[in-house]
Formats: structure tokens, C-alpha cells, sequence
């Protein structure tokens, strides 16, 4: 985007279909209806997600509750509360027992605040007391942000989100999610946008090879054929990183991933049920960690799912639908009437955000001055997300761009 916005003439090659990688909708024939591949959040502090989203003149294509409001329910205890931080940067909402964390004390939000402070190798699980605070907050916090357990996660990474959301008060922190579907909300719009500017696009175009010849690329092969590059001409490599090392065999990148798993229910969810004010919810103690209401039907989030990718569709299927039938607050009869469902496994879908990891994401700068890297796997600072992702791509624009 930021390349074409400053005049550059750009090229794009990209290998599916459609746009959208990971981040897409899609018509599912089986159900009749289009889907994610996966519920993303993105919270009003992502300040590059949200500079995207004006300049594709997408603001209305995303939804959610008008306020910071994050609403749990524990599946074992059946308790229900929710999560009310004030709008501005003094956080008296640790003060108000209807809008903090139940059972907690001021001196965990203390402790919590220092977690964006941490800039060591420590891991989330160790990053402050596990009290309630931690059991129903920071770590289903820390679970959708780093996509990695917490014993594992990297506590800065989550530490840099934090920075940028809750501890900015809750203005930087009202979730959106978009109305329709990913594509319709960030990416038609976005190729649109890019179509307007005179952008080529060029779907089912592989990128096999990316030739050097005295430290310049001077070719890249797509399934199409031979490119050549002219003198002025630059790369940008926004591949995964699995892709950006075949292609680049000297670079190092991220190679341990994290699965997501999504689960579509074919359901009219009740405008005036749990999901009705807030159109999502936060499960504690079950196997559904997230629940989205979408139009026609009920989608549900697992993240650091690499021990469930061997289970199959129907086991998957049945026990989520049973958290989903008591955070929905349906009859127990509802348990033997599982809905249509489609089950999406992302096995890859981000890299696992532990220290050995994170050591392991290149700078967008690579040593080829006419070849940048962008992809929520470079050397962001943040966890990989929608917000990592634009700002890798304003970054290495931002490289080209320099004089
Ligand atoms: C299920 C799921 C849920 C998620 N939830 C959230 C969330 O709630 N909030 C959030 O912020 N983030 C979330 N994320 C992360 C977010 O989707 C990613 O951080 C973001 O989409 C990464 O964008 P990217 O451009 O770096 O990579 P990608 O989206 O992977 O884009 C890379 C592109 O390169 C193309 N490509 C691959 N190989 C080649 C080749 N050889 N030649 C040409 N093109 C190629 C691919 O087809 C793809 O289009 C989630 C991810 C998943 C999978």
C-alpha cells in the first residue's frame, strides 16, 4: 500500500487464487455460506491496522461493542463476568469491582503492569503471580496474542502488546472484528484500493526463484515464467517464512509454528443471548477458547492447537459444540444436536513466539539492497498479528522508500 500511495509502480505475484493469505473468507460449499479461515480480533490500539484500514476506506466494514468490554465465562464453574477498562490512560477500573477481573486485588494489576517492562527471555507463565488475574485475564490474553502456550510464550512479546492496548487505557483497547468477513472488511477493499492506483496483480503466480548476481536480485521465476529486473527495480519477499528461507537459503528465519484450529457451527445465534452485546466471548476451563457470533453461524477459536491437529472432524466437532452449547446458555438436549460444521485446521499459522523463535526473525533489511523482507515473521517487536504484519510491510516500503 505504501509503495503504490508514493507513486511507486508496483507489480504484485501472488501464489493462490485470491488475495487475503491468511486473513481470508471463503464461500464453503457444504455449508452454504461463507467463512474466515479463522476469527481475528484486532483491538483500536493497533494503530497500523487501523491506518490501513482508513486509507482502504474500510472503517465500516469492521464491528463490535462500541466500548472496551471483554466478556468471560468459565465453563466449569458456569461464573460470567466481564472486563470493563475506562476509556482514558488513568486506570481507575481496577478500583471498580464491576469492571475488573472477579476475585482479584489491586496489588495483581500492579504486578501485571510490569509485564511490559519485561525485555528478558522470561516466559508468560512466569511473568507475574498466577492468581485469579492471571488464570482469567493474562493468560487467554496471552494464548490469542502470542498463539503459544505460556509456558513457552515469550512474556516481552506479550509485554509489547500490552504497551499498545490495555495499559494505553481502554480507548486503545475496544475490540474489532469485521461485519461480513475478512475479505469483505481488509482485503477486497485493499485490492480495490491498489487496482485504483494501477497496480498489477498477478494471482496463481509462484515465486520459484529469486536470482542474485553481484548482490542485486536481477530475476524472479513465477510459475509464468522468467522476470527480469530492471537496474531501479526492488523486491519486496512477503512470503511465509518457510517460503522466504527455500527462496533465500542463507536466511534465517522463524521454523517452529503454532496451529490454530477453527470451528464453524451452522447457527442463528439469539440477538439477545450471551453473545448479543458484545458479538464474542472468552471461555476459560473448556476445550473453545474464543466464540464469535457471524451471520447464519457460531465460529470458535482454539490457538496453540498444535496437540489437537491429529483428532479428528467429528471428535473436534462434539466437544467444542458442548462448551459452545453452555457459553450460548442452550438447553442440555442440545449436546446430542450438533449443527453443520466445518472444522479449519491452520497448522502454520504463526510462528511459535518463544525465545528461540523470536531470535530467529530477520530484519526487514536484508544485505541485497534491492530486496526487502515483510511478513508478521520479521523483526517487528510484536507477536505475529494483522498489526505485525502492516507495519513489517510499512517498514520495508519505508527501506525503498529512504533516499
Ligand atoms: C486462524 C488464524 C487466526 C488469526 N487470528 C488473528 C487475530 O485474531 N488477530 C491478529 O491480529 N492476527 C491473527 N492471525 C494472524 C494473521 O492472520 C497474520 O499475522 C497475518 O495474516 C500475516 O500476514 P502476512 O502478510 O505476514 O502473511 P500471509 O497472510 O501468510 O501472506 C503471505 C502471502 O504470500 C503468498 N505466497 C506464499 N508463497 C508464495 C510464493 N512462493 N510466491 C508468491 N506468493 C506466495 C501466500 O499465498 C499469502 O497470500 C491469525 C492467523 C490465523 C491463521
Amino acid at each position: 500500500m505504501s509503495l503504490s500511495a508514493s507513486g511507486r509502480q508496483v507489480t504484485l505475484y501472488e501464489a493462490g487464487p485470491a488475495a487475503g493469505g491468511r486473513c481470508r473468507s471463503y464461500f464453503d460449499k457444504e455449508l452454504g455460506t461463507r467463512i474466515d479461515n479463522g476469527n481475528h480480533l484486532l483491538l483500536s490500539g493497533n494503530k497500523d491496522a487501523f491506518a490501513y484500514i482508513a486509507e482502504i476506506g474500510s472503517a465500516d466494514g469492521l464491528g463490535g461493542p462500541e466500548d472496551p468490554v471483554f466478556p468471560f465465562m468459565d465453563i466449569k464453574s458456569g461464573d460470567r463476568w466481564e472486563v470493563r477498562p475506562n476509556l482514558g490512560r488513568i486506570p481507575w477500573w481496577i478500583f471498580s469491582k464491576s469492571r475488573r477481573v472477579p476475585d482479584t486485588r489491586l496489588s495483581d494489576y500492579v504486578e501485571m503492569r510490569r509485564i511490559a517492562k519485561i525485555k528478558n527471555d522470561s516466559v508468560v507463565s512466569d511473568s507475574m503471580r498466577r492468581g485469579k488475574l492471571y488464570w482469567r485475564l493474562v493468560e487467554p490474553l496471552a494464548i490469542a496474542a502470542l498463539n503459544t502456550h505460556p509456558q513457552a510464550g515469550l512474556a516481552s512479546l506479550l509485554g509489547a502488546v500490552m504497551k499498545e492496548t490495555l495499559l494505553r487505557g481502554g480507548r486503545a483497547c475496544i475490540p474489532r472484528f469485521p461485519k461480513e468477513g475478512l475479505s469483505e472488511a481488509l482485503i477486497d477493499p485493499a485490492i480495490a484500493k491498489l487496482t485504483e492506483r494501477g497496480v498489477r496483480i498477478h494471482y496463481n503466480s509462484r515465486i520459484n526463484t529469486v536470482r542474485t548476481t553481484e548482490n542485486r536480485v536481477t530475476s524472479i521465476w513465477t510459475s509464468g515464467g522468467r522476470i527480469e529486473l530492471d537496474a531501479a527495480d526492488s523486491v519486496v519477499l512477503a512470503v511465509p517464512p518457510w517460503v522466504a528461507s527455500d527462496l533465500l537459503p542463507t536466511l534465517t528465519a522463524p521454523d517452529k509454528f503454532e496451529a490454530i484450529l477453527n470451528v464453524h457451527f451452522l447457527h442463528e445465534h439469539d440477538p439477545a443471548g450471551p453473545l448479543g452485546k458484545t458479538g464474542f466471548l472468552g471461555i476459560l476451563s473448556g476445550t473453545a477458547e474464543w466464540v464469535f457470533a457471524k451471520k447464519g453461524h457460531i465460529s470458535v477459536t482454539v490457538s496453540a492447537a498444535n496437540e489437537l491437529m491429529d483428532d479428528s472432524a467429528d471428535e473436534l466437532a462434539e466437544t467444542v459444540w458442548l462448551n459452545v452449547r453452555d457459553a450460548l446458555g442452550l438447553p442440555p438436549e442440545m449436546d446430542r444436536q450438533i449443527p453443520p460444521f466445518r472444522i479449519i485446521k491452520e497448522k502454520r499459522a504463526t510462528f511459535a513466539a518463544t525465545a528461540a523463535q523470536e531470535a530467529r526473525r530477520p530484519a526487514a533489511k536484508t544485505t541485497i539492497p534491492n530486496l526487502v523482507l515483510a511478513g508478521d515473521w520479521t523483526r517487528t517487536g510484536l507477536p505475529a498479528t494483522i498489526e505485525g504484519a502492516i507495519r513489517s510491510g510499512r517498514t520495508a516500503a519505508a527501506l525503498l522508500l529512504a533516499p
